[in-house]
């Protein structure tokens, strides 16, 4: 970028706090990009100028009386999955279209409340249920290094942003992928956080034991800046884990030495692209350069993942939209002739094919008589799975894998065949079912797109996660690559 700012969360706030240029500058900046990419890209479905304006302003007065915290002034995206009081919220589907909530989601109260500004809503998979933000109502967003392949989902709009440098930051969601896939599509990093690590208070819910709120950036150092602010015990949210606030940068610097890292056998098999493999090798030559000792591990059920979170997924999902039902907010059909022609009218002309598919299998899933056989089971299933990665952590101290199969497929590639979608969350959705801490980070490249690699970490053990993805930071330059068409403007 010819603009003379710098990419980064972390070099921004240093430039913001040596008086380089204010935040409304800064913020002006972003705004100026969106405007002349994305209607090309389509990452944003709500741009707030206004708000955000007004959001810089605050933050460089803030700065003026000394008050700036390290976010302060610094833009991001929203997944507009997150709820936002008077703005727009609709979880990319035309059932919320509509929407524009009364409240903030805590974790967005809480970038708030550190002085972040919003620049608007990104675009989604519908209700975070897809791979490749196809399933929006908005149309899907681009990939901004191959505008005819999908960024992944559902936080596809967050990552294409980020990637694009329509935004430093944003925020993502993770239900069985959606914060890693598309940020291993888009080459950019994100963190999965520990269940329970954010608030999940007025995210909007499509399966709620496995959603997690996380950050998406462009690199480690910035996802433990944001995770930071985000992160922390509420009250409201009856999952939310109450430990003591942690600075999550302070292992960044961490020496690798003696380090013990797994590479779960079963997640080399034929199903990775060879390509992938060979990234994944030269990633765990570079650890070994730094001085991690490399391993294989055993995963053994893994393979159960997938049948395991779709039969979870869409179990708690059919129960979570029921509250769309056309009477107290959302879409509402016009002229019901009775109360039943009102529900089933607005749901079928609001939710979209993937999320009635998904209603469909939950709803059968839990029907008196296969609720054992289906959810029941799936539920084992989920405590062998996380009982693999307990033995896992008793040899290493983390997982090192692929995020995704591929790299970014094409645009209407996979959208007849719903299963292949689904067969290629095959390494991101154990960590949900167990509730551990994952991210992705750029690799390398593969045809000109870009491959992540995945790090699966122990409970809460975040800090330690971003430190070893830092230190691969620091040896390779992935992750600074820009693509093409964000150097454009
Ligand atoms: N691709 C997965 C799905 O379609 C994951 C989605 C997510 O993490 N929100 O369910």
């Amino acid at each position: 970028m010819a603009s003379g700012f710098p990419s980064t969360v972390a070099a921004l706030a240093a430039g913001l706090e040596r008086g380089d240029f204010s935040s409304v500058e800064l913020t002006e900046h972003y705004l100026a990009r969106i405007r002349a990419l994305n209607p090309e890209l389509n990452c944003y479905i709500t741009v707030c100028e206004d708000g955000a304006r007004a959001q810089a302003r605050a933050a460089d007065e803030r700065r003026a009386m000394g008050e700036a915290g390290v976010l302060t002034g610094i833009p991001y995206a929203n997944k507009d999955i997150f709820c936002t009081a008077g703005v727009r919220t609709s979880c990319g589907s035309r059932m919320l279209d509509n929407f524009v909530p009364p409240y903030t989601a805590t974790a967005v109260e809480r970038l708030h409340e550190a002085g972040m500004v919003m620049l608007g809503k990104a675009n989604m998979d519908e209700f975070a249920m897809g791979s490749s933000n196809e399933t929006s109502f908005y149309g899907p967003a681009r990939n901004p290094w191959r505008p005819d392949c999908v960024p992944g989902g559902s936080s596809g709009g967050s990552a294409a942003a980020v990637a694009a440098r329509l935004a430093p930051a944003a925020t993502g969601t993770d239900t069985g992928g959606s914060i890693r896939q598309p940020a291993s599509f888009c080459g950019v990093s994100g963190l999965k956080p520990t269940y329970g690590r954010v608030s999940r208070w007025g995210m909007i819910a499509f399966a709620s034991s496995l959603d997690q709120g996380g950050p998406m950036a462009l690199t480690a150092e910035d996802l433990a800046l944001l995770l930071g602010a985000m992160s922390g015990f509420d009250s409201r949210d009856s999952t939310s884990v109450d430990c003591v606030p942690e600075d999550f940068s302070r292992l960044l610097g961490a020496p690798l030495a003696g380090l013990k890292l797994g590479l779960p056998k079963e997640f080399l098999d034929g199903r990775l692209a060879p390509e992938l493999g060979a990234t994944l090798e030269e990633a765990r030559r570079v650890y070994e350069s730094l001085g991690a000792e490399c391993r294989e591990i055993s995963l053994p059920n893994s393979g159960l993942a997938i049948p395991a979170y779709y039969i979870v997924a869409s179990a708690e999902c059919s129960s979570n939209l029921s509250r769309y039902d056309g009477v107290r907010f959302g879409h509402r059909c016009d002229q019901p002739a009775d109360l039943l022609d009102l529900y089933t009218r607005s749901r079928a002309e609001g939710f979209g094919a993937e999320v009635k598919r998904r209603i469909l299998v939950g709803t059968y899933a839990l029907s008196a008589g296969y609720y054992e056989a289906y959810y029941g089971k799936a539920q084992k299933l989920r405590r062998l799975i996380q009982r693999d990665f307990q033995a896992a952590f008793g040899e290493v101290d983390a997982i090192l894998g692929p995020t995704s199969p591929s790299v970014a497929f094409g645009l209407g590639q996979k959208t007849d065949d719903p299963v292949s979608m689904y067969l290629a969350d095959i390494y991101t959705t154990a960590v949900n079912l167990a509730g551990l801490p994952g991210l992705s980070i750029p690799a390398g490249f593969v045809d000109g797109l870009p491959v992540g690699m995945q790090l699966i970490g122990n409970y809460f053990d975040e800090a330690r996660l971003l430190g070893i993805a830092h230190r691969f930071q620091q040896a390779t330059d992935w992750h600074r690559r820009v693509p093409a068409l964000a150097d454009k403007v």
